[in-house]
């Protein structure tokens, strides 16, 4: 196990000389950043004005390309060979965009409706991982010129909903540009990294992480608790950003000075002007500029009249995510901003509202996820001596009981060393032997899990089902290995073995795993609750049985005959797989049978009624 990849503390990664980059490689911006005397610097243009590289790319013929600033003007003269947006359209396919298909200026190859998605430029096609590596390459070089060295690793960013498609493309897309991706950062985590959060080793808080970008609204809710962020809730609008903003103030002009906008050139003079406005808005409280013969203005309160609706959407989200994960404001410690929106007082003001507190804007809210992508980077440089290098064990481990069911004794980001120990017991009568299988994983059958290790309690004095206690203990130490004990308390019977939990799991498995496991948890609850419900079935009509037997001297007929029945109902609906059916005969034999129970005082019956077993 050694040092564990999912987690941010790990020292999974050598500490090389070499200069690894953050990158955010955003919809509307994209910047790069490194660490320079232990603080986060965004890498500026030539003429050292702005960190953002516009994520646009011209294609003036088949053979070369223009991203960023440069690639602007030709949105309006060469829209159909000018292309933005395109992380819209990372891992996704034809049948995923086609609703907002017509909001690019661009051609979108429609032959096969599930294949990821291509885009036509004059005879060529891109895909989108081919055009984010443009974007990338860009961003590699402008950091090369800047320090005069060739950089090959980076970390990227990627918005936390993101999925394993999405991610995927994104690691392809750097490699592409020729980088080496050694991790893809969701873009909340970088944030409230590059804010100090989840840097102290016994750190525990929930936060929450706003971010309004050009096209798109994202709000992240994360716990971080010794250095592990988990994402509790994402929510948001990916049509919602500073271009409907932008939008909103050209269509109240219009409307305003009924101005007849004939051109594209002019429609989008008057979108630079409108975004122009906004930015002045963020700091001054009236904005005027002559627009072809008229006089256009606004206030800032009007302002604020127009988007109020836009920002109320952007606080619905906030609401709904916090309702996912079960949580209210005031379980929120602390929020972020984040993206150039909120950069606007009123939105800052509405955020800070609804969560009841002041919110962090201290740092630049454009360069926020690039700096943490760039913090991220350079602790797995391994320049962060500082950082306590925390090991968790990066999957649940358990043990198989009946049922197929995993039932966990270690549960995933569990600090180590650690050791934890459950008891079982039988389900047979005079069982001598018990096997014990060990698994990884997160699903809840352990067919879907990874076995690391079988063996066989053997010799255990036969008692009746549901008598011997069995601990098993399972202890992990520093090292990752995993000693699985195995005792029966009541005799004494003992049997342990060594097993290597990480061995041959590489970083993109775990991903898959535990991908996996967050993907199938509906399922495998449904399906877990149901073997359980029959497992406790199963019991219930053998322990009927055995109380029948067991209490002949003193139960009339009719008792056993009812016992019978109830037993006999409750088989069938174990065998017809329905759970709440099964749950329901269950209770109404165990309601005719309490009291009888109770009479007979058959302490055994009752302990085999209780507990789990293994096989
Ligand atoms: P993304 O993460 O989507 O790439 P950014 O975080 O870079 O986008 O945000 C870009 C948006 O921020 C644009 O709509 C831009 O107009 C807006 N923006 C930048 N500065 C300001 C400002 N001072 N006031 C209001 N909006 C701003
Ligand atoms: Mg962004």
């Amino acid at each position: 196990m050694a040092k564990i990849a999912i987690d941010l503390k790990s020292g999974s990664i050598k500490n090389e000389d070499q200069l690894i980059i953050g990158i955010d490689l955003g919809t509307t911006n994209s910047l790069v950043a490194y660490i320079s005397d232990g603080q986060p610097v965004v890498v500026k243009d030539h003429d050292g004005k702005s960190g953002l590289v516009p994520s646009l790319i011209y294609f003036p013929d088949n053979d070369s390309v223009i991203v960023g600033n440069e690639a602007r003007p030709h949105l309006i003269n060469d829209p159909g060979r000018t292309i933005f947006s395109v992380k819209r359209l990372m891992g996704k396919s034809y049948a995923d965009i086609v609703d907002y298909e017509h909001q690019l200026g661009y051609q979108i190859l429609t032959d096969d409706k599930d294949r990821l998605v291509k885009v036509r430029v004059g005879d060529r096609f891109y895909s989108p991982i081919e055009l984010s590596a443009h974007i990338l390459r860009k961003l590699k070089t402008r950091v090369e010129l800047a320090l005069s060295q060739t950089v090959e690793k980076a970390v990227i960013t990627v918005p936390a909903y993101f999925n394993d498609a999405q991610r995927q493309a994104t690691r392809d897309a750097g490699k592409l540009a020729g980088l080496d991706v050694l991790r893809i950062v969701n873009e909340p985590t970088a944030a409230s990294l590059a804010y100090g959060l989840g840097l102290a080793p016994e750190e525990k808080k929930t936060i929450a992480v706003y971010d309004l970008g050009g096209g798109t609204f994202d709000i992240s809710v994360l716990r971080i608790e010794d250095g592990v962020f988990e994402v509790l809730s994402t929510n948001g609008d990916t049509f919602l950003g500073g271009d409907d903003i932008d939008q909103v103030i050209v269509t109240y002009w219009i409307e305003k000075h009924r101005l007849d906008l004939a051109t594209p050139s002019a429609r989008q003079a008057l979108r630079l002007a409108a975004e122009e406005a906004k930015k002045v808005l963020s700091g001054e409280d009236q904005f005027t500029v002559e627009f072809e013969g008229f006089h256009l203005d606004l206030s800032r309160t009007a302002f604020e009249l127009l988007i109020q609706p836009l920002v109320e959407r952007t606080i619905q989200s906030c609401q709904a995510a916090l309702t996912d994960a079960r949580l209210t404001t005031a379980d929120i410690q602390e929020v972020i901003m984040v993206g150039g929106s909120t950069r606007i007082p009123f939105v800052k003001s509405s955020v800070s509202t609804f969560f009841g507190k002041p919110v962090h804007d201290e740092l630049n809210p454009d360069e926020v996820v690039a700096a943490g992508a760039a913090i991220q980077a350079d602790i797995l440089a391994g320049n962060r001596k500082d950082l306590l290098l925390l090991d968790i064990t990066p999957l649940s481990l358990g043990i198989e009981t009946v049922g197929d069911l995993m039932d966990v004794i270690i549960p995933r980001n569990t600090k180590v060393p650690c050791g934890y120990a459950r008891q079982y017991t039988t389900s047979i009568d005079g069982q001598k032997n018990l096997k014990i299988a060990v698994y990884q994983g997160e699903r809840d059958l352990v067919t879907n899990n990874r076995k690391l290790a079988e063996f066989i309690l053997s010799d255990i004095p036969p008692m009746p089902a549901g008598i011997p206690k069995l601990e098993i203990r399972f202890q992990l130490n520093a090292d990752g290995i995993l000693q699985v004990l195995a005792k029966e308390l009541r005799s004494g019977t003992t049997q342990s073995i060594m097993v290597k939990p990480q061995y041959g799991i590489d970083e993109e498995e775990m991903g898959r795993m535990l991908l996996d496991s967050i993907q199938n948890a509906k399922e495998d609850m449904q399906l877990k609750a149901l073997r359980e419900a029959q497992n406790e079935g199963r019991m219930m009509v053998q322990s009927a049985g055995k109380f029948i037997q067991q209490n002949l001297g003193w139960l009339d007929e009719r008792q056993v005959q009812e016992i019978q029945r109830l037993a006999g109902l409750l088989g069938q609906s174990i065998d017809e797989e329905s759970k709440d059916e099964i749950q329901k005969r269950l209770e109404s034999l165990n309601a005719y049978t309490t009291p009888l129970a109770h009479k007979a005082l058959e302490v055994h019956v009752a302990g085999a009624m209780k507990g789990q077993t293994i096989r």
